[in-house]
């Protein structure tokens, strides 16, 4: 018998709990290429925090969805051209990896809202082909945050470089929240570690993420 979105997110939550970690965490549905009536229902059954990648899907699919309080979290690569509508219509950025960008979107976001809550993506695998800030320049773009206003620096985002290897995974995912207790040792305040995804949540959970970014588990397989 197939399963629903609402049966889906309750096997997630019961799989979070039984890890019994001592950080609270929080669920983001990522529903890119998923239409607005699986965001829908993914609200009715309690979720809130939604992740999408691409902008201009999201923008339409946000317009069918304004009678829902959705915290919306914009999780793929940004382009330039791209920051002012994000800083206009998402409250968290989680693939923030160069200095253009953190100031585009500082410079764009409205008054009128809160701080937009940001990450930074690292490359924790420094594979030139991946998406994400070199470790070596984590620190230096940390810093810069101090002088965006509009901007709130939350904490660090990751994608590890996939592997079955649940051991090499581990070491990813300890490699980066290594990072995350260096930057809080040197006296930043960050409280968010965004990893894990559909097939290594619980590992990053036991690593200390605190954010898990899951589409596929919740949705069903992307086409
Ligand atoms: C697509 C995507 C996810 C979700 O991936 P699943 O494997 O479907 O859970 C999480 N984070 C980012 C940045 C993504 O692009």
């Amino acid at each position: 018998m197939q399963t629903t979105i609402a049966q889906r997110l309750a096997q997630i939550h019961a799989e979070i709990d039984a890890l019994h970690a001592p950080q609270n965490v929080t669920l983001i549905a990522v529903s890119k290429t998923k239409p607005a009536s699986e965001i829908r229902e993914a609200y009715t059954a309690g979720q809130t925090h939604f992740g999408e990648n691409y902008l201009q899907e999201c923008l339409t699919k946000q317009q069918a969805l304004t009678d829902l309080a959705i915290t919306w979290h914009f999780i793929g690569p940004i382009q330039s051209n791209k920051t002012q509508a994000i800083a206009q219509h998402f409250s968290w950025v989680h693939s923030i990896d160069r200095l253009k960008v953190a100031k585009r979107l500082n410079d764009a976001r409205p008054d009128h809202l809160p701080a937009l809550q940001c990450c930074i993506q690292v490359n924790i695998s420094n594979e030139t082909t991946k998406s994400g800030l070199l470790i070596d320049e984590l620190e230096a773009l940390a810093y810069a945050f101090s002088s965006f206003e509009r901007l709130q620096l939350r904490g660090l985002m990751a994608i590890p470089a996939p592997t079955e290897d649940e051991g090499k995974q581990k070491a990813q995912f300890d490699a980066i929240k290594k990072q995350f207790d260096d930057l809080n040792t040197k006296g930043f305040a960050l409280d968010t570690l965004s990893m894990g995804m559909s097939n290594d949540y619980t590992i990053a959970i036991q690593a200390g993420s605190n954010m898990v970014r899951i589409g596929s588990k919740i949705f069903g397989a992307r086409a």
